[in-house]
């Protein structure tokens, strides 16, 4: 049975807004709102929402680098939600993130090996001759070439640069990568040569991957299971094909029909959401999508709060959705 890696449970992430000349507290807005979610040891979870949906922060506390508000997180069975200073050190090594833009993460004055070689410095791993040489091997394995290690930043193109981000994260072989939408800076002719690399990268060196995205056409490919987040939430929830196939939530079905596809003869169904994302600081009764939602049933959905619900149609299909799981679950037309 495949083990467990990461367990999500209730995590709750809340922020203060602050107004007025003394900046007081005036409101708390949730990005992240009692999500629950098992990440399994090699696989690849994509996590899909629009901006703002509360992808990010999720990711950036499952790294820890924010502090959750509450709920907790269990890396490998270990509690590690409020670990800190040097207790977070070797959780730190297990777990690395790819940023969406590398090149705000590099320093431009320091070259691009040392970058590389940071984390082997900071976690004393190696002398400055070994720490070179795991550089080189680490620039090769991403396509890059080992002289590059003398380069300056804004020696690289974005592809390039995107490629010695993910060398930084992969040099402390990490058990976990968070890849924070990592192509989404990229020119369309490069994303997928990036996208490649990851998926070769993930299958040599056994690793777990949360690839974060607000597209799911740019993670149809790399994923084995897809979670879709709105407004904090995680509402729906199952492998991949079985999302792009059969989706449940009518969220997920319109971002499936926003994808664009290259046949012009192909009939589609394109489904335009009405409306703006709610703001997560005064989120919609209810259902949090139901004013935006092209089948919400009035009394039902805009009072009840929907939980994520086993599908009808299998197991290991979840989403929170009151007309398209659990009891009262009618088929997709
Ligand atoms: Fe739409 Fe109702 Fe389902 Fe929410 S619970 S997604 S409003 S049908």
């Amino acid at each position: 049975m495949a083990e467990t890696l990461v367990e999500i449970r209730d995590l709750v992430k809340e922020f203060p807004v602050r107004g007025g000349i003394l900046q007081r507290q005036v409101a708390t807005v949730r990005a992240v709102d009692g999500v629950n979610l098992d990440i399994t040891k090699g696989e690849t979870l994509g996590l899909v929402g629009e901006s703002g949906c509360g992808k990010t922060t999720l990711g950036r506390m499952l790294t820890r680098l924010l502090e959750p508000t509450s709920g907790t997180i269990r890396f490998e069975g270990e509690d590690i939600t409020h670990l800190s200073g040097n207790e977070l050190k070797p959780f730190r090594r297990r777990v690395q993130i790819i940023f969406q833009d590398p090149y705000g993460s590099l320093d431009p004055r320091s070259q691009v090996g040392s970058a590389i070689a940071e984390g082997l410095r900071l976690h004393g791993i190696g002398d400055k001759d070994e720490r070179q040489e795991q550089v080189k091997e680490m620039l090769e394995l991403v396509g890059l070439r080992a002289s590059h290690a003398s380069r300056y930043p804004h020696e690289f193109s974005g592809g390039q640069r995107q490629r010695i981000g993910i060398a930084r994260a992969l040099i402390l072989k990490p058990d976990l990568v968070v890849a924070d939408e990592p192509v989404s800076a990229l020119d369309v002719s490069v994303q997928a040569q990036v996208l490649n690399l990851l998926t070769e990268l993930q299958s040599e060196l056994s690793l777990t991957l949360l690839f974060v995205a607000h597209n799911l056409a740019v993670v149809e490919h790399i994923s084995d299971r897809v979670a879709v987040m709105y407004l904090g939430r995680v509402v729906e929830l199952t492998d991949r094909d079985t999302l792009y196939r059969h989706p449940l939530h009518p969220y997920t079905e319109a971002l499936l029909s926003a994808i664009p596809i290259a046949d012009p003869d192909r009939p589609r169904d394109r489904r335009i959401l009405q409306g703006e994302i709610p703001s997560p600081l005064n989120p919609p009764p209810g259902c949090h999508f139901h004013p935006r939602c092209p089948i919400a049933r009035q009394g039902l959905c805009d009072v009840q709060d929907p939980h994520l619900m086993e599908s009808p149609q299998g197991p290991h299909h979840q989403a929170a959705c009151w007309l398209r799981a659990g009891d009262l679950a009618i088929a997709p037309a």
